[in-house]
């Protein structure tokens, strides 16, 4: 344990965010990192290394995860960190995550849902901060090195999609000795971590060092290509003796509403993808613009977060983000108890900075939009919206329905509509032949990643349906493990 009365000696202390009229008036991190080593060394003492430690079991109640997907070894680095020994730290971290900094900056942190400390409602101990605190570290004194594999095993790996599943895969493949070549469709390696999570969230600069020191160990690259498509699959079948899908899950879902071919209706991702890419390559304004619009975001989760986030920093006059879901509580209800995922109000960044520069959180809750209203020059001008209550029917579903009475039309130029993901493209699918299941996803078992086609391997979103960096990791690693043990009959991959 690293200090036995550090829980009682420390409050939690997380570094403060940047300032929000600082940090919207540019795209770096809004996360502050300044901290001490006292400080550091302190946050890793609140650890007691509880006997079973919750943080780091990653089980599944009722379909959400309580703990830490990839079962980060959590006790031990604090223990580490508080001993100061930080290089020892960093290498019982990198034994489970490949990618800390990007867990370290986004994850969110279902570890400290489940620490220990809640159950005598304490504040959890700073799991992901600690995290990267250490990563951080190990970059900046110049730990993270190029190790390429000493041998090679003569075998080739194709991976498609280059997000952290396609990238955790092509990293443990690689360091056994694999060839390892990973095609991405978009014009640079990332995934959702280059063109969908925006810069202030994660640095671009954060996810190209780590793309660097993954070539430098002799991962190939190959970008602007689309396989099945530029690229037929049975030609990458053909040059390689497995191919893993890492595709991702980037159909988005629709609202087809009245109105919904006017000019500036888009999906969230078209938005945040073209503000990235303004951002990369400098030029003034992005494809599709916030600046001085009214903007409504539908849907209230962290990609709808991010675009309120973006339309900030764009400029636009003002941000409403509509949520069909109820607010939810400001604390654990009664059916929702420690250690499970708690389910509770969370004010992001998005929301801190619109209340900061509007007045209010820019949510509205119980909310749905029923058609979206032109001028008479067929420009975009508003959302007209309803309230909306939830029903139960005969079979035990919950229905939402709308209140009479209740609808009004808010201004609106641009309209991002961030409603989730109902998976992968279809012709990634259909060009390997490969199963999907009832949800449209990769049919593959968890555990084994198998897809129907002999060979052929999927992991991340495109198999398990939109989700997390840290789940995505967590199915690059494992489904790794097989296409090793598929490849030389056994692994010591873990
Ligand atoms: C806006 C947004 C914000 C998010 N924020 C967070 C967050 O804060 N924290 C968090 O944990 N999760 C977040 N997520 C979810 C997280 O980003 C995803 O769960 C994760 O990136 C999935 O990883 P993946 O590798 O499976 O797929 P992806 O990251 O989607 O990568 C798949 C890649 O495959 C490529 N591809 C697809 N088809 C082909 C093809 N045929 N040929 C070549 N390449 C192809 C795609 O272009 C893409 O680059 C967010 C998601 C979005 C959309
Ligand atoms: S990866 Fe996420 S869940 Fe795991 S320790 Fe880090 S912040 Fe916690």
């Amino acid at each position: 344990m690293a200090k036995p009365s550090g829980f009682m000696e420390y409050e939690r202390v997380l570094p403060a965010d940047r300032e929000v009229r600082t940090r919207i008036s540019d795209w770096k991190e809004f996360h502050g990192s300044a901290s001490t080593e006292e400080e550091h060394r302190n946050q890793a003492a609140r650890c007691m290394d509880c006997g079973t430690p919750f943080c780091h079991s990653g089980i599944l109640y009722e379909g959400a995860v309580s703990g830490c997907p990839i079962n980060n070894l959590i006790p031990e680095w604090n223990d580490l960190v508080w001993r100061g020994r930080w290089k020892e730290a960093l290498e019982r971290l990198r034994l489970t995550n490949n990618f800390p900094e990007f867990t370290g900056r986004v994850c969110p942190a279902p570890c400290e849902g489940a620490c220990t400390m809640g159950s005598m409602d304490m504040p959890a101990v700073a799991i992901k901060h600690d995290e990267l605190s250490i990563i951080d570290r190990g970059w900046k004194e110049g730990w993270l090195q190029p190790t390429p594999p000493a041998r090679r095993s003569g075998k080739k790996v194709a991976i498609v999609g280059s997000g952290p599943a396609g990238l955790a895969c092509a990293d443990q493949l690689n360091q056994v000795g694999h060839e390892v070549t990973v095609y991405e469709r978009a014009e640079r390696p990332g995934g959702l971590l280059m063109f969908g999570i925006p810069n202030m969230k994660l640095d671009k600069e954060v996810v190209s060092r780590r793309l660097a020191l993954m070539e430098a160990e002799g991962v190939h690259f190959v970008s602007g290509v689309e396989v099945g498509t530029t690229v037929p699959a049975a030609e990458l079948l053909a040059r390689h003796d497995a191919v893993v899908l890492a595709g991702g899950a980037s159909k988005p879902r629709d609202l087809p509403i009245p109105g919904r071919d006017a000019p500036g209706v888009h999906f969230a991702l078209e938005f945040l993808g073209s503000s990235t890419r303004r951002f990369l390559s400098g030029v003034p304004e992005a494809t599709i613009s916030a600046r001085g619009k009214d903007v409504v975001v539908i849907g209230g989760g962290d990609t709808g977060t991010d675009c309120v986030g973006s339309s900030i920093r764009q400029g636009c006059r003002s941000v409403t983000q509509l949520e069909i879901m109820g607010r939810p509580p400001e604390g654990r209800a009664q059916d929702n108890p420690w250690p499970r995922w708690p389910r509770i109000l969370r004010t992001d960044y998005g929301q801190e900075e619109a209340a900061s520069l509007y007045g209010a959180d820019p949510r509205l809750f119980l909310v749905t939009a029923k058609s979206f209203e032109l001028d008479p020059k067929k420009a975009l001008a508003g959302v007209t919206i309803v309230d909306v209550e939830w029903v139960g029917d005969d079979k035990g579903r919950m229905l939402s329905r709308n209140l009479p009475g209740t609808s009004r039309t808010i201004p609106a130029q641009l309209v991002l509509i961030a409603m989730g993901f109902l998976g992968p493209q279809e012709a990634l699918l259909s060009s390997f032949g490969v199963e999907a299941d009832g949800r449209s996803n990769v049919k593959a078992e968890y555990g084994k990643f198998a897809t129907s086609v002999k060979g052929v391997f999927a992991a991340g979103d495109c198999r398990r349906g939109q989700s997390l960096v840290v789940w995505a990791i967590d199915e690059g690693r494992k489904a790794a493990r097989e296409v090793d043990r598929w490849l030389m009959g056994t692994t010591m991959l873990p």
